[in-house]
């Protein structure tokens, strides 16, 4: 679909978009663009009898903050480019939302589709012992996390590898995130970026700006949806969605696109897909192709499979007024200009999907913490809230609500407080934005905006540091 810029070429030129807005001096304007450190390998894997080179990367791209943090990807035509664009994202994505770390990303040029399952355990193995011994991987100095084609069992296999290269670190479980839950990992880090992805869009149609030019309003029950993509983000966002009231009226994979006007049934979907490992043929829809999804008629369209999908061409054909960018640099910046001239409002990834790289940070400090979240506070609270109750009720001489009160009895648990915690981000999130936007009237867009947000506290974060040695 794309054979234009780079995505290394895209963030470039959305960095120097911003960075006009930033006061801070031109070497520490350069110094925050490059990328700090790079880990290029070649490891032989034994597969079904053959040796097999494969090549994997790991990019570090700054370290004002450290453990530097971001996702490996398993997919074919990863490059030292890619990953370099991907981590230099993760740095302001992480500024932006205010989670602690630099930004990072690694990957290995495979198609996990073409590997078993034991495969893949040694391919992920070896890459692990590839970032421990140069040093791209542990608690304090670079954590990883799922992207494209990995999910919590690699993140398992990568925890478990740096354990045992480690043995006697306290820490070693929190060296990646997005681990199973019984292996240090954390409630509602599977769902956190299509969760995070909602919460952005709702939040975006609370602003009256954003209104008036999607003329959309902040009701987001019926909003008419498009989802390219159907795995991590797109999946977990479009169940979410569905559930909050949006109909789902169309999914774009790799084979093709499911369609239907009424919604479809996004449960169903997934299990049909479940099963035949393909969205194709669904009865609930109708199946067209690939770029169908493209052409539908929608309010908002959630790009949330994979980079470069929306450039001049792509982007003249979407009828949605509100696009959220749940993948990584799915719009070019020709997609971008196409999408101001025709007054279409986008969500940047850098704010939209950051709720994956949130929840990761909850799972580092409770990895460092080794307590679950809630485990102090919970009993505490619920008897001071029981108390209260049972003052109001003294006091006024009535009853509260049975069920009220059932609720109370319960407490925040982990899962509520990971989702408080994320809701909070992402608010903040979208009013830092959006002061920014109104400072500025003259910015072209808000990714600009969200690139000047996080840019801002980098300069800081240099400020603060120095140069040194
Ligand atoms: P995933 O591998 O779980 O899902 C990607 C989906 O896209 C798959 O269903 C795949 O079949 C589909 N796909 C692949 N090629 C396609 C094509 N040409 N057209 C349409 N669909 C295609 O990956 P994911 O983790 O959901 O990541 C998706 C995007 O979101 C990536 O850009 C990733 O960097 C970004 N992201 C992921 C996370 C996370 O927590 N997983 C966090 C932030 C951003």
């Amino acid at each position: 679909m794309h054979a234009g810029p780079t995505m290394l070429d895209v963030f470039e030129r959305n960095f120097d978009t911003a960075a006009r807005y930033v006061e801070a001096a031109a070497g520490v304007i350069a110094n925050i663009k490059a990328c700090n450190a790079v880990y290029e390998m070649a490891f032989p894997v034994d597969i079904r009898g053959e040796v097999v080179t494969l090549r994997g990367y790991r990019a570090e791209h700054s370290h004002h903050r450290t453990p530097t943090k971001g996702g490996i990807r398993f997919a074919p035509d990863v490059d030292l480019d890619e990953v370099k664009a991907l981590a230099a994202l993760m740095t302001f994505k992480c500024a932006m939302v205010n989670v602690p770390f630099g930004g990072a990303k690694g990957g290995i040029a495979i198609n996990p589709r073409d590997y078993t399952v034991e495969e893949l355990e040694r391919i992920t193995r070896r890459y692990t012992v590839e970032l421990t011994r140069k040093g791209f991987i542990g608690p304090a100095v670079d954590v990883p996390a799922p992207d494209m084609g990995t999910g919590s069992r690699e993140m398992a296999w990568i925890a478990d590898t740096y354990a045992m290269m480690n043995p006697g670190e306290l820490n070693a479980l929190a060296c990646v995130t997005g681990k199973p839950l019984a292996q240090g990992g954390i409630r509602g880090r599977d769902a956190a970026t299509g969760r995070g992805v909602q919460f952005a869009l709702r939040e975006a149609l609370r602003y009256v700006e954003i209104q008036r030019q999607t003329g959309l309003s902040s009701k987001t029950a019926g909003l008419r949806v498009v989802v390219q993509g159907f795995g991590n983000v797109g999946g977990h966002f479009a169940r979410l969605a569905e559930a909050d009231g949006m109909r789902i009226v169309g999914i774009g994979e790799w084979d093709c696109t499911v369609a239907n006007p009424a919604g479809l049934d996004v449960q169903a979907l997934l299990a049909w897909r479940r099963e035949r490992g393909s969205i194709k043929d669904f009865p609930g829809g109708v199946t067209r192709d690939r770029d169908a999804f493209l052409d539908l008629d929608c309010d908002v369209l959630v790009p949330a499979a994979l980079q470069n999908q929306l450039d001049e061409a792509t982007a003249a054909r979407v009828k949605a007024r509100l696009v959220v960018e749940g993948a990584n640099g799915p719009t070019t910046f020709t997609g971008d200009a196409v999408f101001q001239e025709r007054g279409v409002v986008v969500v940047p990834d850098i704010y939209a999907n950051a709720g994956g790289v949130t929840v990761s940070y909850f799972e580092w400090i409770k990895n460092l913490s080794h307590m679950r979240f809630g485990r102090m506070a919970r009993r505490v609270g619920i008897r001071t809230q029981l108390r209260m109750v049972q003052g109001v009720e003294q006091l006024t001489g009535q009853v509260f609500p049975p069920d009220v009160v059932e609720d109370m009895r319960s407490g925040a648990g982990e899962e509520e407080l990971v989702d408080s915690g994320l809701e909070d981000t992402m608010v903040q999130g979208m009013e830092e934005i959006m002061a920014v936007r109104r400072e500025h009237p003259d910015m072209p867009d808000l990714r600009t905006a969200a690139f000047v947000c996080g840019l801002q506290k980098v300069a800081l974060a240099y400020g603060e540091r120095g140069v040194w040695p």
